[in-house]
């Protein structure tokens, strides 16, 4: 299961990272060219203390650079196949795999929202990402805990669009899964999703689980955010873009989770 796991994760991290992070590249660039044409603007007018602007543009390039050179290492596409998916059957449907996975250690709790939307993503590769996760918190948690896996309605409002570059507001439907494990450092946290980040023993982690996890959900029109605390746990939210219209209504006869049996 785990090299089963491992392969599938490299699989679609090569194809997915592309998308995302050739998005986030972008976000980077604008950075760059944004801080170089004020201080473009401010030398003309024979303005100083321009470092500020000089200083952004740095990281930013810095930041795009390193980036750039772990996604070109193994990038490559790999198509979706997207369906409509109603989460609270998608989720009860990965139950057996999830309890294979943890391990009698790890106690698992599902929370479904009444009147759940429907979202629109490849169903396999939902299912990988949220194993992924289950086995970052089952990591996380070598003395036993608890994962919760919970899903509801979300609005994204304006003012965290604008938090977030390149997330439209809107309605998702929400997917966390929350552990009370070892949680991560600041610094820890904000490099987690780069590709081949991992502070695991050689062997035991690729770095490529939340790589892929962050590819899929930005090809899927998502957006996925960490809040960890050390010493307390981590829950990763997973919003996925609500769909509507005539697609939306038949989900409940989706054939998610059909796989694996309950
Ligand atoms: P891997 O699991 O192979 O290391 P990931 O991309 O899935 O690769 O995770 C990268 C790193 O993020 C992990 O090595 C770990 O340090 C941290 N991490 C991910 N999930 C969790 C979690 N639930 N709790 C604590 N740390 C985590």
């Amino acid at each position: 299961l785990e090299d089963q796991l491992r392969q599938s994760q490299k699989m679609e991290a090569m194809g997915q990272l592309t998308g995302g992070l050739a998005h986030d590249f972008n976000n980077m660039l604008a950075i760059i060219m944004g801080n170089l044409n004020l201080l473009k603007r401010r030398i003309e007018r024979g303005e100083g203390r321009l470092e500020t602007y000089v200083q952004q543009a740095l990281d930013g390039g810095a930041r795009a650079a390193t980036l750039t050179h772990r996604l070109l290492a193994f990038a490559r596409k790999q198509p979706l196949s997207p369906e409509a998916i109603d989460c609270n059957r998608l989720v009860p449907g990965m139950s057996e795999i999830l309890r294979r996975t943890l391990g009698e250690r790890v106690r698992v709790e599902t929370v479904l929202a009444g009147g759940l939307w429907t979202t629109r993503a490849d169903a396999n590769q939902l299912e990988n990402a949220l194993l992924n996760l289950a086995v970052n918190a089952r990591d996380a948690m070598p003395e036993g805990g608890h994962l919760t896996i919970e899903t509801a309605n979300a609005h994204l409002d304006d003012a965290y669009a604008q938090a977030h570059p390149g997330i439209p507001a809107g309605q998702y439907v929400l997917i966390a899964v929350s552990d009370t494990g070892s949680g991560m450092s600041q610094e820890i946290a904000t490099r987690a999703f780069d590709p081949f980040f991992t502070t695991k023993a050689v062997g035991q982690g690729t770095g490529l689980g939340l790589s892929q996890v962050y590819g899929f959900v930005r090809q899927t029109g998502g957006h996925v955010k960490i809040y960890t605390e050390a010493g307390r746990g981590t829950s990763v939210k997973i919003y996925l873009p609500r769909l509507v219209g005539s697609e939306a209504a038949p989900a409940q006869s989706g054939t998610v989770g059909a796989k694996i049996p309950e």
